[in-house]
């Protein structure tokens, strides 16, 4: 687009009033060298492997095509509730837009290439550990079917970052690293409250126009803005459904990390649940609050569109719309997450009892805290002539963390007493209902001890457990991995340090 932007190339830490980014260059590092390459996705964008020097040189931003033009994009947000004004971005610069083959155009961004004018006093810089967790986790997220940015490429730098680490607070260097992010487009819910919070009405109707023109094109017409809203709304709940379906929780759902595409964006502090705890929050600087734990993030999200809502304001003459489109978030969400309940569990469609089934399973799963991916796993095989609490306790042993108390039990046993009762219901042979569930429900994730131990090697020159994780999330619904179908280990246990993690990266 052509959006007013700051030409200057200064580093300087600045507010930017009046564009929507800054020219910058990335910094020089010392010696890049390819950790890691995504085949698919460069096949599907239509890039070539790097072969040589030069070429990995521009995945660490030491060599800039003649046809790049790297800016950092001006964005602001709310952070854990509060306006937090101008953010970014202060590590990602992105390189340009990549035509792929098929003609669908990619944003293409290196994540930790140094100081822009919005890095806020910190370096630019990422780590080996977190770049890791960037590059697998939005791999495994796609293959597992969600809405994701993507990751090509992962680089280790040759310099030394300095951080704080997660797990004793203590300032430490770690390696540094570089990931090549891939996206249709890095727009974030921050990027439009940047101008409207600037009062800068021009800026903010030239971004929703190209936006809606770039990555909505089928909306046209005098009613375009508030449809796209809609449209908006429509995405950030299959997102959020899709999330809840896997048992993922981002972390840090600040309104600077909500894609405009509804696409899973910035890997941080995130985790998949291993014991189901609605209350569960990765981010340690999310207590105690714990805005952003599992349970909460379908209402996250409303109060994020309620942000981007309050930043399209300007755009209208009446208010009334925004707020009429809002209050359909609820319902909107709902019977999206009823239906992927439903698929969950092999119903054959939701029928108005079905809901207060599915929230009394998810009530026991609260209360019981079974591993989420174990549980589900083993409700596909479940006998339906099960017979006695006993059966379903033996039947679900292997997903407790902890022996459930004898209510316990009860409890596990008269739930599923009522599934079963609804399952011999359904409309559909059994093979299908189970087809449905298995289609439902991951048997492969990416727990956070694995990561754990796959960057512990990584940082001692060990690839193999990483290699093994690549391999392993691209097929997370069939058995080809069950060396990793376990439960989180008592050394990875919730106190030890691998379920929780800072914003720091
Ligand atoms: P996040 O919580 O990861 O969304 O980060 C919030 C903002 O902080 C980002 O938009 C970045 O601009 C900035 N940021 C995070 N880490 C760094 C860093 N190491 N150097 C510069 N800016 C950073
Ligand atoms: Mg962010
Ligand atoms: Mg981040």
């Amino acid at each position: 687009g052509n959006f007013p932007g700051d030409e200057s190339g200064e580093l300087t830490p600045r507010q930017t009033p009046g564009v929507m980014y800054a020219k910058v260059l990335p910094s020089k590092v010392k010696s890049p060298q390819l950790i890691a390459w995504s085949d698919e996705l460069a096949q599907e964008i239509g890039i070539e492997k790097p072969m040589d020097n030069l070429e990995i040189a521009m995945l660490a931003g030491n060599h800039l095509n003649p046809t790049m033009q790297p800016y950092a994009a001006n964005y602001a947000g709310h952070q854990f509730g509060n306006w937090a004004g101008q953010l970014g971005d202060g590590r990602a610069i992105t390189l340009g837009e990549w035509k792929a083959p098929n003609s669908k155009s990619w944003e293409l961004q290196l994540k930790g290439a140094g100081l822009t004018p919005y890095s806020r006093g910190a370096d630019g810089r990422a780590v080996l550990r977190s770049s890791v967790r960037e590059y697998l986790m939005s791999e495994a997220m796609h293959h597992l079917g969600i809405p994701t940015t993507r990751a090509l490429s992962l680089v280790t730098t040759g310099d030394n970052v300095l951080r704080d680490m997660f797990y004793n607070g203590n300032a430490a260097y770690e390696p540094g690293a570089i990931v090549l992010r891939a996206a249709p487009s890095f727009l974030r819910f921050g990027s439009f409250e940047m101008p409207a919070s600037r009062k800068e009405v021009e800026n903010l109707k030239n971004l929703v126009e190209w936006t809606i023109q770039q990555h909505y094109p089928h909306i046209k017409g005098d009613d375009s803005i508030i449809r796209w809203f809609m449209e908006i709304q429509e995405r950030t709940a299959d997102m959020i459904v899709e999330w809840m379906r896997v048992g993922f929780v981002h972390g840090v759902m600040n309104t600077d990390n909500m894609s405009i595409l509804g696409l899973t964006i910035d890997y941080g502090p995130y985790s998949f649940l291993d014991d189901y705890d609605n209350n569960f929050t990765p981010n340690t600087t999310d207590l105690p609050g714990r805005r952003y734990a599992f349970g909460n993030q379908p209402a996250v999200a409303h109060w994020n569109l309620g942000c981007l809502a309050n930043a399209l304001v300007p755009l209208f003459e009446k208010t009334d719309e925004l707020e009429k489109a809002l209050r359909a978030y609820k319902p909107l969400y709902l019977k999206k997450y009823f239906e992927m309940m439903a698929d969950k569990l092999g119903l054959d469609e939701v029928r108005e009892g079905d809901k207060k089934l599915i929230l009394e399973i998810e009530e026991m799963l609260n209360e019981l805290s079974p591993d989420m991916t174990i549980f589900y796993q083993l409700l596909i095989d479940l006998d339906v002539e099960l017979a006695s609490e006993e059966e379903a306790y033996v039947h679900f042993s292997d997903s407790f963390y902890d022996k459930p108390s004898k209510a316990g039990v009860s409890k596990l046993f008269e739930t599923l007493q009522k599934y079963i009762q609804r399952l011999k219901t359904n409309q559909c042979d059994r093979a299908v209902s189970i087809k449905k569930m298995k289609a439902a429900n991951p048997r492969f994730i990416l727990r956070n001890y694995l990561l754990h131990q796959a960057i512990e090697e990584l940082e001692q020159g060990t690839n193999t457990l990483f290699k093994e994780l690549q391999a392993a999330l691209k097929e997370p619904y069939t058995d080809r991995f069950d060396k990793f179908f376990a439960k989180r280990p008592d050394w990875a246990g919730k106190k030890a340090g691998c379920s929780m993690l800072s914003c720091s990266s």
